[in-house]
């Protein structure tokens, strides 16, 4: 019996933290196979030219990035190359998608990026997606003539209009990023290179009207539109959470532009959440870490080569995300072993009591994991959106509930 935690770096957590055990041999047993990595996010860059108030990486509990490289060196990119052929072979798989990430990816420069790029794609034996999610302060013409070239797609932060963007996504010295955004958003959407678009990410902030920011945000006709819940735990809720009131405040801000959004006779752009949402009810299956009990299939590698889980478990404490596996010595492989990445593959066994017990467990799948974590109990807790996830399914499932109804009687 394994303790979920991989303890060779103990020292950065305590195993109190964390009650779930798993038996690896029982569930092998039982037929369960890890899932294989097909999303390999590679922070090229640890540091980033913009300081928001809500990051997960350089606002809460991990401070890691302080003691990472600046950038990520040719041989620790030589060795994630290899590593992730290894994986492909090992798992006949015939594509992978890799994330340029960071801190901010646009520190790095453009031959870097070409290079590392050519790196990856040169050892691996399948056909590899990239795409580079960027805070767009310094996409040019420069960055997207490398992303065209080599087929880099290209997703961007913006949290609605300018003064709702700005309110958060700020310089450390308190200046708004707006501006240069939009600058880079109108060279990315216009020919010849918004074939290359791929989305807008969008932190919900509940200060913002939630219908000016879904129009600030179709204002640059994204293919796709993530609105991600602020990062946030039981001891550390996130803003507007933790009263224990009832009230569900990010459901009622996604429900208004979920309302817009549905009843639109041609919808102006995929929301992955309420896409999501939809796609659970009618039996699929989850793409996305927000939602959903789909065994993730992500790994992160850090500037210095350290294999990490996602890297929004930054959020919870200390040491979260760590692995203690580092490309020079460990396979991908090695990483799906641990016990800690299983929890994060075995779906429904890795749920709490309540979230078991809920009538929405198999579309919400207790919420993103880092959001279940409390001190004390770990990971093993319904989300600290609980309430907002429930009141947000039920809603998407009454609406689509009323049309298939109204279809059936049209076409019996
Ligand atoms: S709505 Fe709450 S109790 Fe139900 S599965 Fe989601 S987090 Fe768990």
């Amino acid at each position: 019996m394994l303790d979920g935690h991989d303890t060779r770096r103990a020292g950065r957590r305590t195993l109190s933290e964390w009650p779930l055990t798993l038996d690896l041999a029982a569930l092998a047993e039982g037929g369960w196979r890890p899932t294989p990595f097909r999303q390999f996010v590679l922070k090229i860059h640890s540091r980033c030219d913009l300081a928001c108030t809500y990051c997960y990486m350089y606002e809460m509990a991990d401070q890691s990035w302080r003691s990472r490289p600046l950038r990520m060196a040719s041989d620790v990119v030589e060795a994630v190359a290899a590593r992730i052929a290894e994986h492909v072979r090992g798992h006949g798989l015939t594509s992978v998608e890799v994330i340029l990430h960071g801190g901010e990816p646009l520190l790095v420069a453009p031959e870097e990026i070409g290079r590392l790029v050519g790196t990856v794609r040169a050892a691996v034996d399948a056909q590899v997606g990239v795409t580079v999610q960027t805070n767009a302060l310094r996409l040019d013409r420069t960055y997207l003539g490398l992303f065209d070239r080599l087929d880099i797609g290209v997703g961007v932060s913006l949290d609605g209009g300018q003064q709702d963007h700005d309110r958060s996504r700020r310089t450390a010295d308190g200046r708004g990023s707006h501006h240069k955004v939009a600058a880079g958003l109108r060279l990315l959407t216009e020919p010849p290179f918004d074939r290359l678009f791929r989305g807008l990410l969008c932190t919900v902030d509940l200060r913002n009207d939630p219908l000016e920011t879904y129009q600030a945000l179709l204002a640059f006709g994204p293919p796709t539109i993530d609105f991600l819940l602020p990062h946030g735990t039981w001891s550390q809720p996130p803003p507007g959470l933790g009263r224990d009131d009832g009230a569900a405040p990010y459901a009622d801000w996604l429900i208004e532009i979920f309302d817009r959004w549905y009843a639109a006779p041609a919808r102006p752009a995929g929301v992955r959440l309420f896409d999501e949402i939809i796609y659970l009810l009618v039996g699929g299956r989850s793409a996305s870490e927000q939602i959903g009990l789909s065994p993730t299939a992500m790994v992160v590698v850090e500037t210095d080569g350290e294999i990490e889980q996602s890297d929004i478990l930054k959020s919870t404490y200390a040491g979260a995300p760590s692995t203690g596996l580092h490309v020079f010595r460990d396979s991908f492989d090695d990483v799906l072993r641990l016990p800690s990445i299983a929890a994060r593959q075995i779906g429904w066994e890795a749920l709490s009591a309540t979230c078991r017990a809920c009538r929405v467990s198999q579309v919400c799948g207790g919420g993103h994991y880092a959001h279940r974590y409390r001190p004390g109990s770990g990971f093993l807790n319904p989300s600290v959106y609980c309430a907002d996830l429930l009141r947000l399914i039920t809603h998407v499932a009454r609406t689509i509930r009323r049309d298939i109804t109204a279809l059936r009687k049209d076409i019996r």
